[in-house]
């Protein structure tokens, strides 16, 4: 750790500040083990300040009132300074989390579409009437702001994954802190700027840093925080729905995930083989809906899986700065040993491991967090490495020989946040589509999203939904006036 003061990152009823108490912590990058930032870690009493701050701007001036448009005004125009600065933010964002510059650009441009998509969505919202039959009465159904948001986020979309938080709570009327993870918090800090330039007034937007341990309970189990919307992983995201319990604070999750891949044998070959790699190795697999567990036709599945060991042999990993490399490191060196750990299982339970599971010799990785793309064959439901998360670039193979058996593999799990299905048969298409449990199921098509459609996980990924209007109806409260004229 730095003994220098860093420049001040915690943003608090509008003002920049360093933590109270005084700590540091260095930020990493990755691929080469340096040290790209050192930031202070905020303690128990700068979260108090964020959250009083928050709920002092939710009444006084009261942001709750300002008008729907004159917040989606707001959203517009972090959405312009996005654009405007995206090749400094994508930077940030690949020195903090290893992705590649094209993989940061991506979530930039999600990120744009999300605040205008909410911007677009607050100008349209209307008051509901509800005919109650009768003529002297008026029925009307609004909307409001549900209050004080604590927002935490993790670290594989640090940007993407606070600001699918933001823009909703921002139309919504709701005032905030923001928690980014402590191991990337660097493109939140910028985007905070960004919110601050665009005009958010003092309070509204507060920003936080630091880890669980330091932040988490002054955050999450405080009276005055009337919604937590959680990114994360299950025991994390469970241990706040305890602590938040008392306060009835409303808490929506969005937790990890376990995600099939179905392959029928009548899939077209090459589209498939491309996106079953894709869909498990993009960002060395540190995405929550990763197509981890290939579940493949028997009767194709002895090439098909040798197609997809060729294919991610090839893939170029190193650092994301560099424009030749498809997919950057590990975010650290502790995920890698966690994701080791897991290849080390997978042999000993049984799998039949196909290509990777040793991290890099060559000298070029040698101070980067990298691993290779691992595919184990032969995998079974009774396996851990089949049931858990692992978060790394990890592929595992399960067999079907019937429609039926291939659904019952694909929600046989306690996740259920994203499923894909390789078939040539529409109508099979839709009767698996329908059929698996999970929260967005895409057909010969993965891991793509609209801002307009929700996303969310059932059973263990989770209880909330972002994106779509239902991403904006988590931060309100219904309120049914009824009038007798
Ligand atoms: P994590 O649970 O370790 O940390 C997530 C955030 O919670 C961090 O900001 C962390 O500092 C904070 N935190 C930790 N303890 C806390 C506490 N006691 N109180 C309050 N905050 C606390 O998760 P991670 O390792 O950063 O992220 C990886 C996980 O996120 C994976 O499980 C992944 O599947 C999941 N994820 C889910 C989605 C989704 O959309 N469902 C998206 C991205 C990531």
């Amino acid at each position: 750790m730095s003994n220098d003061r860093p420049e001040p990152i915690l943003f608090i009823d509008g003002q920049w500040r360093n933590a109270i108490g005084g700590g540091t912590r260095d930020i990493i990058n990755p691929a080469d083990g340096s040290v790209v930032a050192v930031v202070d870690e905020a303690g128990a009493d700068d979260a108090l300040a964020a959250v009083a701050a928050a709920k002092k701007a939710f009444d006084d001036p009261a942001w709750r009132a300002t008008p729907i448009a004159e917040r989606a005004a707001i959203c517009d125009r972090i959405a312009d300074f996005l654009e405007r600065d995206r090749d400094e933010i994508a930077r940030i964002e690949t020195l903090d989390t290893g992705k590649t510059l094209k993989e940061s650009h991506i979530d930039i441009d999600d990120v744009v579409s999300v605040f205008r998509f909410y911007a677009n969505l607050g100008a349209v919202e209307a008051d509901r009437l509800v005919d109650v039959g009768d003529p002297t009465i008026v029925s009307r159904v609004v909307r409001e702001p549900i209050g004080v948001c604590v927002l935490i986020a993790p670290w594989n979309y640090p940007l993407l994954q606070i600001v699918w938080k933001i823009a909703p709570a921002l139309v919504a009327g709701c005032t905030m802190v923001c928690k980014p993870s402590e191991v990337t918090p660097l493109s939140t800090i910028k985007l905070v700027r960004l919110i601050e330039e665009a005009g958010a007034p003092a309070g509204v937007v507060n920003l936080i840093q630091g880890s669980g341990a330091a932040v988490g309970d002054a955050l999450t189990d405080n009276p005055d925080v009337d919604m937590i919307s959680f990114t994360g992983g299950a025991p994390t995201g469970t241990r706040i729905a305890k602590v938040a319990a008392p306060h009835v604070s409303r808490v929506a999750l969005e937790l990890g995930g376990k995600n099939p891949h179905i392959v029928f044998a009548d899939a077209d070959w090459d589209a498939a083989v491309d996106a079953v790699v894709t869909g498990v190795f993009l960002h060395s697999g540190q995405v929550c809906s990763s197509g981890t567990r290939l579940i493949v036709e028997d009767s194709i599945a002895d090439d098909f899986v040798a197609a997809v060991s060729g294919r991610a042999q090839r893939i170029r990993f190193g650092d994301g700065l560099d424009p030749a490399s498809e997919t950057g490191p590990l975010v650290s060196q502790s995920h890698r040993d966690k994701v080791e750990s897991y290849v080390a299982l997978g042999i000993s339970e049984g799998a039949t491991l196909v290509t990777g599971g040793e991290r890099p010799t060559d000298e070029q990785f040698a101070d980067g967090s990298y691993f290779p793309p691992t595919i184990f064959d032969h995998c079974n439901r009774e396996m851990r490495l089949v049931q858990e998360e692992t978060f790394g670039p990890i592929l595992t193979v399960e067999r079907f020989t019937t429609e039926a058996e291939a659904i019952a593999l694909g929600n046989d799990t306690s996740f259920g946040l994203a499923a894909g299905v390789r078939t040539a048969n529409t109508a099979r298409a839709e009767r698996v589509a329908r059929a698996l449990r999970h929260g967005t199921v895409w057909v010969n098509d993965f891991g793509v999203y609209t801002a307009a459609a929700e996303w969310g996980g059932f059973g263990k990924s989770g209880n909330g939904r972002e994106l779509g209007p239902t991403g904006l109806a988590e931060y309100q409260e219904t309120k049914h006036i009824w009038t007798n004229t």
